[in-house]
């Protein structure tokens, strides 16, 4: 093992060569994705939390000792993960505690952190509307848990989804998409964000069978991964409101793309069904940022990352210059001249955390080409 030190917690990892090797996972990228999680459940404030898919432990000891949270599982189906969580906790936590059951430790001190040692479906299903935030940070895709933690987290509780399957929900492995989200993805410049709204789209089609509704607290695409913090609404007119947010996205060769909502497409090819709600709660992003003051942050692009995200336009979908040009055979400017030359005929445009060559706008396709074109 190595000791690594990710925000207030001291872990240790396995050694290995390649982070896939090594018995227990520990990805230090992922450090950027347990910031934006500590700082999310810093302002959600929940009493008790599950990290379902712990691995080393790191996320769950994060929460205990960098939020709010008073009681927190651990769980992980792996017998050498549960070992170090053991480990870790102990190491973090510097109080002692005892088994209950085979499965089960409990270490009680000024928080209480539980290490569970089982299936992540066993145990949601065992505490029924029991969490008031849950976590599922899996390999590839969360669809296999959705359902148990839908009914495991409290109806006006928090989920938050990882997943790590881009190829699968950007069209590269379309009938992997298919199978595992029911829905049609994208290829090309739009394939990220609509990846991720396929994800948030399938939640909501997951949770509007027992009468829940989904708000978007904050969502994004980064490494190679999407992350979403949904807060649920109980009740079958919330649910249905959610569910008609649901739609689908058409694409034109020169890059043109219209959305429109409802539950069947009206126009072939569309993809989706997708989410086309708002991917961010404008307070929530802000209050986060305010308390990037207070945290011990572990990635040194989390806060600028969360001022990318707190800036961005949040309206369905964005134009990528580059593509643009390559779809219209033009010469592609600086983004910050196509910003300011949409800004100059008064539409709204800002920088995109989908990609560094993207701007988000509420000028129409053929603003947007213009406004390239005068450039040149
Ligand atoms: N949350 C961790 C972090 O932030 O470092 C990483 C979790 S890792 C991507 C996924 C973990 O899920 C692995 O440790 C694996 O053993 C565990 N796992 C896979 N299937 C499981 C299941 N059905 N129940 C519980 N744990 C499971």
């Amino acid at each position: 093992f190595v000791e690594v030190r990710e925000g207030s917690a001291r872990i240790l990892v396995p050694k290995a060569e390649r982070i896939y090797d090594a018995p227990v996972f520990y990805n230090p990228v992922m450090a950027l994705n347990r910031d934006v999680s500590v700082l999310a459940v810093s302002v959600i404030k929940p009493e008790r939390v599950l990290d379902a898919l712990s691995a080393t432990g790191i996320r769950g000891i994060r929460y205990a000792l960098e939020t709010p949270a008073g009681e927190v599982w651990l769980n992980d189906i792996s017998e050498d993960a549960f070992r170090l969580i053991l480990k870790n906790a102990r190491r973090n936590l510097g109080v002692e505690g005892e088994m209950l059951g085979e499965r089960r430790f409990v270490f009680r001190g000024e928080k209480t952190v539980v290490a569970n040692h089982d299936d992540a479906n066993r145990l949601m299903a065992e505490k029924f509307r029991y969490f008031d935030f849950l976590d599922l940070d899996p390999f590839g895709s969360p669809v296999e848990f959705l359902d148990t933690a839908l009914r495991s987290v409290k109806r006006r509780g928090v989920l938050a989804v990882t997943a790590t399957d881009t190829g699968v929900l950007c069209g590269a492995y379309r009938q992997a998409c298919r199978r595992k989200y029911l829905a049609e993805p994208i290829r090309g410049e739009l394939c990220h964000e609509a990846g991720l709204r396929i994800l948030i789209g399938t939640v909501v089609r997951y949770a509007a069978k027992y009468d829940l509704g989904v708000e978007v607290l904050l969502a994004y695409y980064r490494d190679h991964y999407f992350r979403a913090f949904l807060r649920l609404r109980s009740g079958a007119k919330k649910a249905d409101r959610s569910v008609s947010m649901l739609g689908y996205l058409m694409q034109e060769a020169s890059g043109r793309f219209e959305y429109e909502t409802g539950f069947l497409p009206e126009r072939v090819p569309s993809h989706g069904p997708l989410w086309l709600g708002p991917l961010k709660e404008q307070e929530f992003v802000e209050e986060m940022l305010t308390l990037t003051k207070e945290k011990a942050l572990a990635h040194k692009k989390t806060l600028s990352f969360l001022e990318t995200l707190a800036e961005e336009l949040d309206l369905p979908f964005h134009y990528d210059t580059h593509a643009l040009a390559r779809r219209n055979g033009l010469q592609v400017g600086k983004l910050a001249d196509v910003i300011d030359a949409l800004r100059e005929t008064g539409y709204r445009a800002t920088r995109t955390h989908f990609s560094p060559t993207a701007i988000k706008t509420d000028a129409p396709f053929d603003a947007v080409i213009e406004a390239i074109k005068s450039l040149k």
